[in-house]
């Protein structure tokens, strides 16, 4: 997912023993509603473009044939009123999310569904679910070590962060002598 700024995080009893608890009791539903999700996705969805592509092999997705994105005006995620509250709590609230990844599936927020980098970001998670085998493996991986290390620490969200940026550009050849900076 792809919150722009997430809050500082503080861990504490709640966070490091009842909601791991929670989230591992609600897996089986959680894990139900992104299939179903991802399913819907890839029926409705658009394939990669071509330079999307050659991001999603850059960042070690197997297979980007079966990848599909769609555009929405709000990202969707599971769950009550009540549970949005309580996730907005604990670093995910779901107005500030511009892009999910389920698998194959990509929803992107329209108002960001064209800058490259939240679809290199969404990608990487696509090829971190290639490597888990499974929708509910990978989304419990990732949200128990959300609860331990926060969203922004989590070491599945570091890796679509460092993942995503984009390739450095080779230096720009210096000329000789170099200018001094100017000072007036
Ligand atoms: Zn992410």
């Amino acid at each position: 997912m792809t919150p722009p700024d997430p809050p500082p995080w503080k861990p504490g009893p709640w966070r490091s023993l009842l909601l791991p608890g929670l989230v591992l009791l609600a897996m089986p539903w959680v894990a139900w509603w992104a299939w179903r999700t991802e399913r819907r996705t890839l029926r409705q969805g658009r394939p990669l473009f071509s330079s999307e592509w050659s991001a999603a092999e850059r960042v070690g997705v197997r297979h980007p044939e079966k990848v599909r994105v769609l555009a929405l005006e709000a990202i969707p995620v599971p769950g009550f009123p009540w549970m949005h509250r309580l996730a907005a709590r604990v670093g995910f609230d779901r107005r500030h999310i511009g892009g999910l990844c389920l698998r194959y599936a990509i929803l992107l927020r329209r108002d960001l569904a064209a800058q490259p980098l939240i679809m290199a970001h969404e990608l990487v998670h696509t090829a971190q679910f290639e490597r888990h085998g499974s929708l509910s493996g990978f989304l419990r991986t990732y949200l128990l070590q959300c609860l331990r290390s926060g969203y922004a620490n989590a070491p599945l969200e570091r890796e679509a962060v460092a993942k995503s940026q984009p390739v450095p550009r080779p230096p720009e050849p210096q000329s000789w002598p170099p200018r001094r900076p100017q000072v007036r």
